[in-house]
């Protein structure tokens, strides 16, 4: 049947049943024909899926899982989710002359995601990534698309499985005169046995040192990407550095390309850069160093001396930001003179700023126009990952938690059409 000729007669008898007076609220109306629309659409898109699906299919094809050869077995209907709602679609089941199974290759050639539509399934996926899963189940019905919410996080898990956010970040190049900057930080969320497991997070951007501040801030917006997981520090090193690669660093291979590697004092942070980023400039943040000045001040004076602590700080404070670490380790020394236990104690803090002497330079940074704040993976961590992960009594398995991570950091990313087109055209 002709396409025109449906929509045409669909037309009249849908819109027939508007009623369009002055009885009618706008808002009725309103809703009246959006509804109207959509079971036009839906009409429409019936015919058009079970045209191709009929029209189109072979009449044998070769089985993916043997040497033998599908052929025709019979014609089978199903629903497909669509954001017009279910439609229902007539399509051929294949059977293997050799192996014996069946197939349904118009499923799988037309993109469709386990019955949904390409744009459903995005649908899902941004919800999910957005809001917990019954919030998105309910918005999704909203919009004519029932998934219960067990449902919907299964198969935004299933979708996530293998995938890599590095795959789907586009290349930036650096322009003359702007650096990279790569930063990780942890974030702790709570798993399902009640213990706390460390989110890690990455972040990349690039950086204007000459261009004034509302320009820098919007560049070096547009440039943000990011991927984090739960996992070991030497699997969150290679999707850190895949991410990092991925969207332009060492692929220009000049000299020239200045990596700015920034974070907070953990252990892992700098062992992957060593590994990763050999040669950047490295830099403790600045207002972490600092409160590692408190936390001695503190354990020397006792919490409650608040104005020996806020003294001693505001003295200190000036050699930590000339990069003067020697003094900074004197001074804090001398507060353990006398006292073995509070010594000892003092040590370990002493060490600290000893360890990190030469990405404490605070004032060469400042001078050369680095950065020495690491807010932006701070707020990251609070973004892309406490914002969905850290609700009320949300518990987390790893496969779970990283589904959603993935489905964040790739919209963060401003990637997920990306996604969708690819998965499309592998179809
Ligand atoms: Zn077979």
């Amino acid at each position: 049947m002709d396409i025109l000729a449906i929509v045409s007669e669909e037309v009249k008898e849908i819109f027939s049943s508007v009623i369009c007076d002055d009885s009618v609220s706008l808002e009725m109306l309103e809703r009246d024909v959006l509804d109207a629309a959509r079971q036009l659409g839906r009409k429409v898109l019936e015919e058009c899926f079970s045209a191709r699906a009929t029209d189109v299919s072979p009449v044998s094809v070769d089985c993916p899982d043997c040497k033998g050869t599908l052929r025709r077995f019979r014609q089978c209907r199903r629903y497909v989710e669509t954001l017009c709602g279910a439609v229902r679609v007539s399509r051929w089941v294949y059977r293997c002359d050799g192996c014996g199974h069946y197939h349904v290759p118009w499923d799988a050639d037309e993109g469709l995601k386990d019955g949904y539509t390409v744009s459903v399934a995005k649908a899902m996926c941004r919800l999910s990534a957005r809001m917990d899963f019954r919030e998105a189940s309910e918005e999704l019905a909203h919009h004519g698309i029932r998934i219960s919410h067990t449902m919907l996080q299964q198969k935004v898990q299933q979708w996530s499985e293998g995938m890599s956010v590095s795959d789907y970040v586009n290349q930036q190049a650096l322009e003359v005169g702007s650096r990279w900057y790569v930063s990780a930080d942890g974030v702790h969320t709570l798993a399902q046995d009640g213990t706390y497991h460390e989110v890690k997070v990455g972040c990349l951007y690039r950086d204007y040192p000459q261009l004034d501040l509302k320009s820098v801030a919007s560049a070096r917006t547009k440039s943000l990407r990011y991927v984090a997981c739960q996992s070991d520090a030497a699997s969150f090193g290679e999707q850190w550095f895949d991410l990092a690669t991925a969207s332009g660093i060492y692929n220009d291979a000049t000299d020239s390309e200045e990596v700015v590697v920034i974070g907070d004092g953990a252990a892992w942070i700098w062992n992957l850069s060593e590994e990763y980023f050999p040669g950047a400039v490295e830099i403790v943040d600045y207002m972490h160093a600092k409160s590692h000045l408190y936390d001695v001040a503190k354990q020397a004076f006792g919490e409650t001396s608040r104005d020996t602590i806020e003294d001693w700080v505001k003295t200190t404070e000036p050699f930590l930001f000339a990069g003067d670490t020697q003094e900074v380790i004197v001074r804090i020394r001398a507060l353990g003179v006398g006292n073995s236990t509070l010594s000892e104690m003092l040590q370990r803090e002493a060490g600290y700023f000893q360890k990190h002497a030469k990405r404490m330079q605070y004032q060469r940074f400042v001078e050369n126009g680095y950065h020495i704040g690491s807010g932006l993976i701070e707020s990251a961590c609070k973004h892309v990952v406490a914002q969905r992960c850290k609700q009320a009594s949300m518990k987390w398995s790893r496969t779970g938690i990283n589904a959603i991570l993935f489905w964040r950091c790739l919209l963060k990313n401003g990637a997920s059409d990306a996604f969708w087109d690819k998965q499309s055209n592998a179809a």
